[in-house]
This record gives C-alpha cells, sequence and structure tokens, in this order.
C-alpha cells in the first residue's frame, strides 16, 4: 500500500509510536534506560574526543598545571568507566531479559488475534500475507524502532554539542558542518522516496522468492519434493523472483548511488578537507587558532556531518518500520466477521440443529457451494453425510460450528439463531475430528484432551477415549506410556505414529470430550473398513444420548445412523434411513450397489 506523500511523515510518527507504546506496556524501563544509555554513551564520546582532547592540547600549549590535566583526566575515566559498567550491564543483563518480555507480549497478542479471526480470512491472500509479515517479524521489529531511536537520539546529541563546540572555536566552521545537511535538505526528499519505491518494489518482488525457499525447508512439502519434479519448477520460479529482484536494483541502484556520491563528495572534499585547510590557515598563518581547537575541528566536523546523515538514515529506517506495522495494525485491528459476542445469549445444553434454507458462497468464488438447505438434527440423532467430493459436506458442518456464517438462509440452535450465542461456549457444545486433523508435538494425553490443568478425571475419560479409538493398546507399549510425546520436534525420543494410530489418537479426543455435538468429517480414511467400521459402532454406543454428525465415503457405516442424508452438488438429493434410501432405489441405493460390489471383488 502506497501511503500519500503528504501523510507519510504523519503515517510513519504514527505507527512508530504505536509499536514504542506496545513496547513501554511490555517492559516499561526498556526505552528511558535505552535512551539514558544512549545519551551517557553519547556524552562519554563527547568527552573523549573533543572535550578532553581540547582541553589537554591547549593547556599544553597555554602552559597550564599538570594537577589540572591529571585531575580533569581522572574524572573523564572514572565516568567512563561507571558508563561502561551500565551500558554492559544494560546490554548483556537488562536487554535480552527485556526482549524476552517485548516478544511474550506482542506475540501472545498476535497469537489472540490469529485464533478469533475466521477461516476466511486465511483463505484470503492478502490477509493471510499480513499475517505472516506480522506474525514472522512482529518482535523482532519491535526492538528495531527502539534501536532506531536510541540511534537518533545519539545522533542529535552528537551534532548539538559537537556544532556548539565547533561554533564557540570560530562561527564560520558551521557552515562547513551544515553544508552538507543542505544538500541533505536540497536532494534528501528525493532520495528518502527513492528509496521507498525502492523497498516496496523489493518487498513485493521477494515474496514469490521467500515462498519458494518456505517450500524447500518446510517438512509438509517433503514428499512432493523427492517424489516429484515440482522441485524444477519451484526452483525456476525462484531464479524468476530472483531475475525481477535484480531488474528493481538495477532501476534503482544507479540512482540511489549518484545521491549518495553526491553526499559524499560534499562530506568529505568540501566539508572534511576545507575545514582542515580553513583551521589549518587559522592556526599557522593568521595564528587565531589554539592546537586542540585546530584538532578538535579535524576531529568532529566530520562526525557532526555524518550524524547529520545519520539522521536522514534513521528516519527512512522509521519509514521501513512504519510500513510493517501497517500489517501488525492491520492484523490487530482487524474486527473479526463472527466476533467473540461476549454479551451473547447463554448456549444451552441440549438443543436441535436446523438449517433454514442455508446458502453458502465462498469469499470470491462465483457460486454457491450450498444451496438453499433446510435440514432439521433432532438432540441425540445420529446423521450421516454422504455424497461425492465436492458435493459441500465439510462446508455445511463448518457452518453448523460457525467457522463461516451463512450467506443466506438461518442456522438456529435450540430455536435460537446460532449468530445471538456467545461463540466460544456455543462452539465448545461441539466435539469435531476433520480429515485434516493436526498431531502437536505434545504427549498423548495433551494431544487428546487438548488442554491445560488436567485433571484425574479427564485422564481417565482420555483412557476411555483411547479404548474407544482402539489405540490403547499401543499407547501404553510406548515407553512412556500416555506422557510419551509424539514427534520428534523437540525430543529425540518422542514417537512417529502411522496415519492409522495418529488418526485414533485424534478421534480419541471426540471420546473423551464432554460436548453434545459430535462431528466427524471423514476421520476414519486411513483406517481399514473393519477398524472403521469398529470405530463407528464404538461411537455410536459411547455417544448414545448425543448428536452425532458424520462424513464417510464408506456406505457401511452410514448403516449405523439414523439418517443418511445425500448430498449432491451442494443440495439435499435424497435423505431417509439406510434402508428406507436403498428401498427407494435412487442415488443412494446406486452408490451403496457400486460399493458393495467393490468389496466383494476385493473380498474374492
Ligand atoms: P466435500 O466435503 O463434500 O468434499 P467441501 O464442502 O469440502 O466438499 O467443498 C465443496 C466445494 O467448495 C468444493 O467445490 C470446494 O472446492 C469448495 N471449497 C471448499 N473449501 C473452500 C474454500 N476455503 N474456498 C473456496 N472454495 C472452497
Amino acid at each position: 500500500m502506497r501511503v500519500k506523500k503528504e501523510k507519510k511523515h504523519v503515517h510513519t510518527l504514527k505507527n512508530n509510536l504505536y509499536l514504542l507504546k506496545e513496547v513501554h506496556a511490555a517492559s516499561p524501563g526498556r526505552i528511558p534506560l535505552n535512551l539514558l544509555v544512549v545519551i551517557l554513551k553519547s556524552v562519554s564520546n563527547f568527552l573523549f574526543d573533543v572535550f578532553m582532547l581540547r582541553f589537554v592540547i591547549n593547556g599544553i600549549q597555554t602552559g597550564a598545571a599538570f594537577q589540572s590535566i591529571l585531575v580533569f583526566i581522572l574524572s573523564i575515566a572514572a565516568y567512563h568507566l561507571c558508563v561502561c559498567f551500565f551500558e554492559n550491564w544494560f546490554n548483556e543483563i537488562f536487554a535480552p531479559v527485556s526482549d524476552q518480555k517485548i516478544i511474550r507480549h506482542i506475540q501472545k497478542k498476535v497469537f489472540a488475534k490469529a485464533s478469533s479471526v475466521e477461516m476466511a480470512c486465511f483463505e484470503n491472500p492478502a490477509f493471510y500475507d499480513r499475517y505472516v509479515k506480522a506474525v514472522s517479524e512482529a518482535s523482532g521489529r519491535a526492538m528495531q524502532v527502539v534501536g532506531s531511536l536510541a540511534g537518533i537520539v545519539s545522533c542529535v546529541f552528537t551534532v548539538s554539542a559537537m556544532s556548539f563546540v565547533i561554533f564557540t572555536i570560530d562561527p564560520v566552521l558551521i557552515v562547513f558542518a551544515l553544508l552538507p545537511f543542505a544538500v541533505n535538505l536540497l536532494f534528501g526528499k528525493k532520495q528518502n522516496d527513492i528509496q521507498y519505491e525502492y523497498n516496496m518494489e523489493m518487498q513485493e518482488k521477494s515474496r514469490k522468492r521467500d515462498y519458494v525457499r518456505r517450500v524447500f525447508y518446510l517438512s509438509d512439502y517433503a514428499k512432493e519434493m523427492r517424489l516429484t519434479n515440482i522441485n524444477k519448477a519451484l526452483f525456476l520460479k525462484f531464479a524468476d523472483a530472483v531475475r525481477e529482484l535484480k531488474a528493481v536494483i538495477k532501476k534503482y541502484g544507479w540512482k540511489i548511488g549518484l545521491l549518495d556520491y553526491l553526499f559524499q563528495a560534499t562530506n568529505d572534499i568540501v566539508v572534511y578537507l576545507g575545514a582542515i585547510l580553513y583551521a589549518s590557515f587559522k592556526t599557522l598563518v593568521s595564528k587565531t587558532m589554539l592546537y586542540g581547537d585546530c584538532i578538535v575541528v579535524i576531529n568532529t566536523i566530520n562526525s557532526i556531518a555524518w550524524s547529520l546523515r545519520g539522521i536522514a538514515d534513521i528516519y527512512l529506517q522509521f519509514h521501513g518500520h512504519a510500513l510493517y506495522i501497517d500489517n501488525l495494525k492491520y492484523f490487530l485491528e482487524y474486527e473479526p466477521a463472527i466476533p467473540e459476542n461476549p454479551d451473547g445469549r447463554d448456549v444451552p445444553e441440549r438443543g436441535s440443529l436446523l438449517l433454514d434454507h442455508v446458502s453458502f458462497r465462498y469469499e470470491g468464488q462465483a457460486a454457491d457451494v450450498l444451496k438453499n438447505i433446510s435440514l432439521e438434527i433432532k438432540p441425540g440423532e445420529k446423521i450421516a453425510l454422504v455424497g461425492h467430493n465436492g458435493a459441500g459436506k465439510t462446508t455445511l458442518i463448518k457452518l453448523l460450528m460457525r467457522l463461516y456464517d451463512v450467506t443466506e438462509g438461518e442456522i438456529r440452535y435450540d430455536g435460537v439463531p446460532i449468530r445471538e450465542y456467545r461463540l466460544r461456549p456455543y462452539r465448545e457444545r461441539f466435539g469435531a475430528v476433520f480429515q485434516d486433523y493436526r498431531v502437536f508435538s505434545m504427549s498423548v494425553m495433551d494431544n487428546i484432551l487438548l488442554k491445560d490443568n488436567v485433571t484425574d478425571e479427564e485422564r481417565t475419560r482420555a483412557v476411555d477415549g483411547m479404548e474407544n479409538s482402539g489405540i490403547l493398546e499401543k499407547i501404553r507399549s510406548l515407553p512412556n506410556g500416555a506422557d510419551t510425546i509424539l514427534t520428534r520436534e523437540f525430543d529425540d525420543g518422542g514417537v512417529i505414529l502411522s496415519g492409522g494410530e495418529a488418526q485414533k489418537v485424534a478421534i480419541a479426543r471426540v471420546f473423551a470430550r464432554p460436548c453434545e455435538i459430535v462431528v466427524l468429517d471423514e476421520p476414519s480414511s486411513a483406517l481399514d473398513p473393519l477398524a472403521e467400521y469398529n470405530m463407528y459402532e464404538a461411537m455410536m454406543k459411547a455417544c448414545r444420548d448425543k448428536t452425532v454428525i458424520f462424513i464417510s465415503h464408506r456406505l457401511s457405516s452410514a448403516v449405523l445412523a439414523d439418517r443418511v442424508c445425500l448430498l449432491e452438488d451442494g443440495e439435499i438429493a435424497e435423505q431417509g434411513s439406510h434402508f428406507e434410501l436403498l428401498h427407494q432405489n435412487g442415488k443412494y441405493a446406486k452408490l451403496w450397489e457400486k460399493q458393495a460390489e467393490k468389496y466383494k471383488e476385493e473380498a474374492v
């Protein structure tokens, strides 16, 4: 996003202040102490580079007493030692701890927001891009903003203190010191604008390159990368991105380089050499400048020019930070389309679910995925959703759980539109396992209960859950039983389960969870038909009083449902019990026959 030029400075200031406020909230001492360190350090440098040289050499030239020089040097040494001690304490002890506090504070906000935004956000590339940037850079950038602030304070101090001394030596010298500033005023704005455009284009082009880099190192892609030729195609994309980046560098490199050259030429030739010539003349020819003053001029004039340049550079850094902070602010200030609704109604323990003429379309898509669906699911009913891939089964259960809101129509729970309930308690009524379930790098027990502060009762429920899902024996055989860590991310002794075993752990979650409505989105694809049937049978037994909605491609499990709904192209094509539908001899019956034939063939 290109911010309007006239607003750029305000935007930069506002955004950086925003992040500084977060830093202050996380670690209140960080900013003042950091500024104190740089000021004390700048004073120390000033004393060494300017004050001490001037005092000692002028003293020698004018015949000052050695004692006064000794006292002066000892005082500076004492000050310097104290500052060094303070600086080291700050850098090695205070700042690293403060960094961790800042990381925790900002990441906590990002994580809280990430889990509250609606699912659709993760499918929106623009939003997702901002989200990834916000998460990956959040805390590091906060530290950089503090660093830039400290840098600018140090530069401002150096410029003011040294200019003052130079001015007291000879006011004409100020012209030399300020010359680069004038050049900067003339060309700096142009340079800032070019640098800004350059950063923006580089950032945009780097996205493609970074995507490929991610794919190469993320384990999610490891199989495809080894078994297919996609790595070649990806590498071509990478090379393309690098080519584009090179073009951007070529486009801006010369302009930036020339402006830089102009600054350096003014600074090195006119300012530095000019000031030395002027000071030498005053000292040697007109004899109106003391040796100490002459050395101070030679020593400081360049520092003033570079510190002025430093201020301009840091200002550019603040622009860069502001662009990033846009992402973080956008993300943190985003109002979820499906909000928590803390003032909403309490959610009843039990109730029927009613889809009333529901239609749904994914954001940015041309057609509805669900069309005018009306369906009532009574408390305790067992419903099987069947149909071909893409018919809309998963979408339907996502709507029931309010992971998305309907586009048209209404979903009611116990007669009340679900958007009137408090969101989290409503979702807690459901226990769900999806086909793309995830196993966490935690113990088996944690993976089943998915919560902290586990009670003994919950542990017992988890063990029952494992028994019902058919994984208990396997887990008991592991070295640490249910406390064994899954995956080897953090623990070399971690266990990697097979696809079917991991699925059973995921299914145990639903058995172990005290919920009223169980949702199973084909969590059994990695189980063999018999294991799947047994699992569903156990599920129906354990959930006798609960509502169960399950999606299964193997119709043998649909037999266990009170009612089967056949979805086709986002509509309910047929519904009834398994036997009613067989009797109707319609689409479901044909599907059943086809599958039965397949199993017969496999059995032969
Ligand atoms: P099923 O579970 O019956 O296989 P889904 O509900 O997963 O079907 O998908 C129904 C249709 O919606 C499919 O055409 C699918 O491509 C599309 N779809 C699913 N998820 C998304 C999404 N996040 N964004 C856009 N389209 C989607």
